[in-house]
């Protein structure tokens, strides 16, 4: 931090405010985490001054020997934690490990299958303004509009009746299991590729509080920035008859020079994710999911599919009058950052929402438990009883940092910043 105070303080003055921001307010944002510091020490080294296109042994640039060494192991490790017969380590982002399993498999025009956006699904699965909705014809599956649960004899009635080259099963905001093996039948009945996007569960089904979607799938994407508390970054694991096509398409495909600063992280944070300690920690996230979505019905909320099996929860907010987006103002100005979030079946539009998603990976890392989810839930009543009582969400304020004092964040780099 010394040097970039020196060279740049505009930047090293926002990414210590950021550093403050995380540790002094409560982060439910069901997607986001907090990694360690291992990982941050690896993804800001000098692994990020490499070019290493191409893969291990196979480069088209010399002296790769040590950035050899780091994408084995997260190559390796990552076969390990998941039971995959292959895996690329080296797409960018979520999206476009994506964007590499659809164009290495499907032609454009393809039919492919997806959950619908506003159900839970996400952009690359189809949205009309994502380049997934722009290439291929897309076909919704959603959830039953009583249950909040996907509505698998709708999944297998729009797949008979559209014969989609591929399916796409993972989600968003979905709080529930989401069942592989029925996915698997309904892609086998029509003669579809099944590809799984774990993203938001990978941490869980690394530690067995998921069901894996390995076995079941031709492809599986994943992020490794959300459960899995790694870098921000992709990945694809498949069956080693997609090997080929799939590390062809992600290099040259789609990207050029890998991020080895990036796969350096993503090992560590595999073998993180590889010891006893990470399954308690994946059984805590659920743990509190279910602590916080219980004293969250308590305070007379709703949850849609009435409740959570996973790391997150969507609140319905129209019993409460008021809207996901005013809900995500006023909880933000009393320290609680959650996000605004379209509900199945919502008569809002995306900027407004009736719903917020909220998750509890990032809570659980802080190393908070039950007993803090029922204050949180509490919290959260008041604000969303009283939005507008500003004296009341300065006094929430003042509770959620004193909450956050207890279980510190990333001290030693705050007190750095503090110190030079
Ligand atoms: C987060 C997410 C992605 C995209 O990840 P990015 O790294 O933001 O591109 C893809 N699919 C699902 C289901 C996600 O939740």
């Amino acid at each position: 931090m010394k040097n970039l105070k020196r060279t740049d303080k505009e930047i090293a003055e926002a990414i210590y405010n950021e550093t403050l921001k995380q540790h002094t307010k409560l982060q439910l944002i069901a997607s986001e985490n907090f990694v360690s510091e291992a990982v941050l020490e690896a993804q800001g080294s000098i692994m990020t001054n490499k070019y290493a296109e191409g893969y291990p042994h196979k480069r088209y640039y010399g002296g790769c020997e040590f950035v050899d060494v780091a994408e084995e192991l997260a190559v390796q490790r990552a076969k390990d934690l998941f039971q995959a017969e292959h895996v690329n380590v080296q797409p960018h982002s979520g999206s476009q490990a994506n964007m590499a399993v659809y164009f290495s498999s499907i032609n454009a025009g393809d039919t492919i299958l997806a959950m619908n956006l506003s159900h839970g699904g996400h952009l690359t699965h189809g949205s009309p303004v994502n380049f997934s909705g722009k290439f291929y014809k897309v076909v919704f599956y959603g959830v039953d509009k009583e249950t909040g649960y996907i509505n698998y004899k709708e999944v297998e009635k729009l797949a008979m009746l559209h014969e989609p080259r591929m399916i796409v099963a993972g989600a968003s905001a979905y709080p529930r299991t989401i069942d592989f093996p029925r996915f698997a039948d309904i892609a086998k009945k029509v003669n579809a590729l099944l590809m799984v996007d774990m993203a938001h569960i990978a941490g869980l089904v690394a530690a067995g509080e998921h069901p894996s979607p390995i076995p079941f799938s031709d492809f599986v994407t994943t992020t490794t920035h959300k459960t899995l508390r790694g870098p921000r970054g992709g990945m694809i694991l498949c069956k080693s008859m997609y090997a080929k096509q799939i590390d062809k398409m992600v290099f040259p495909g789609i990207q050029g020079g890998p991020l080895m600063h990036v796969i350096a992280a993503k090992a560590v944070a595999f073998k993180e994710a590889s010891v006893p300690e990470f399954k308690q920690y994946q059984k805590q996230i659920v743990l509190n999911a279910k602590a916080l979505s219980g004293s969250l019905t308590a305070h007379g909320f709703k949850l849609v599919s009435g409740g959570t099996d996973n790391h997150l929860m969507l609140l319905d907010l129209r019993n409460k009058n008021v809207t996901g987006k005013d809900a995500e103002i006023c909880l933000e100005k009393a320290g609680i950052i959650v996000n605004k979030n379209m509900l199945p079946f919502d008569d809002k539009p995306p900027a407004v929402t009736s719903g917020i998603r909220i998750g509890t990976p990032s809570l659980t890392t802080r190393g908070m438990k039950e007993k803090e989810m029922e204050t949180i839930a509490d919290l959260m009543d008041q604000v969303i009883a009283h939005p507008q009582d500003e004296s009341r969400l300065k006094q929430v304020s003042d509770q959620v940092l004193k909450l956050c004092e207890k279980f510190p964040l990333y001290k030693e780099r705050r007190e750095e910043y503090q110190n030079v």
